[in-house]
């Protein structure tokens, strides 16, 4: 059976107090068995937040990696120093990732591996643009994003990482996907996780919704059966309306 996750992306978001507080805000409410809840917190945050969320059950993620492994690469983090720091996730592909900081599919593709050598759990976000969608070359991006960020794994290491779809025109924007729009795409994905590696590991492949979801739309997007729960930025800087999400199944 795969795991529901609800995932938190602060982005550039909270001063370090601000962020322990968010934190222990979430803890200290109920958190249903059946969901994982992971905090996506700025690296400056990584080890406080993993102290508050010790002994409860959320995860912590880092937001970024770098694709070096170590060395002279000034101002960046690498996967073994958040893995040194107690952190489990690390998202990695996001759009804001790819659009400014100029991440290609094969600069992910490094990141992915060494997040998984260093025994870090990704969360491997991919969508397409607007125009994409509207020119109808949506699922041809999807595919190419899957297959040179993450189907170059083997089984063993692809059963580890987490999905995440988010369509770019709906992260940020208020517009987010029609809960038919989410299935049609989630199911694509699971396909193709079929096609790469067979339909138990499809089924097994927990595959989240990014893109304006919050408490009062999340019930009908995590209704569809092949949305497995979600990454969640502006909605996850309050607690009340991230435990809205988290408790949407
Ligand atoms: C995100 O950045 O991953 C995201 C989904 O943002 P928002 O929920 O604010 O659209």
């Amino acid at each position: 059976m795969r795991k529901k996750i609800v995932a938190g992306n602060w982005k550039m978001n909270n001063t370090l107090q601000e962020g322990i507080q968010l934190a222990k805000d979430v803890c200290n409410k109920t958190i249903p068995q059946d969901v994982k809840v992971i905090l996506g917190t700025p690296f400056i945050h990584l080890t406080e937040v993993a102290k508050v969320v010790k002994g409860t059950p959320v995860a912590v993620a880092a937001q970024n990696c770098a694709d070096k492994a170590a060395g002279a690469y000034t101002g960046e983090v690498s996967a073994a120093m958040i893995k040194s720091a107690g952190i489990e996730y690390v998202i990695l592909g996001h759009s804001e990732r790819r659009a400014y900081y100029g991440e290609t599919n094969t600069i992910l593709a490094e990141k992915v591996k060494l997040a998984l050598e260093n025994g870090l759990l990704p969360i491997f976000c991919i969508g397409e643009v607007l125009e994409e969608r509207e020119s109808g070359i949506l699922f041809d991006v999807i595919k190419k994003q899957l297959e040179e960020g993450l189907f170059f794994l083997g089984a063993d290491e692809f059963k580890k990482v987490v999905i995440a779809y988010e369509p770019v025109w709906a992260i940020g924007t208020g517009k987010v996907a029609t809960p038919a729009q989410a299935q049609e795409m989630h199911a694509y994905i699971r396909q193709q996780v079929a096609a790469k590696y067979g339909n138990t590991m499809a089924d097994d492949t927990t595959i989240l919704y990014g893109g304006s979801c919050k408490a009062s739309n999340a019930g009908e997007l995590f209704a569809n059966p092949d949305v497995d729960g979600g990454l969640i930025g502006g909605a996850s800087l309050k607690a009340d309306e991230f435990l809205g999400i988290v408790n949407a199944f």
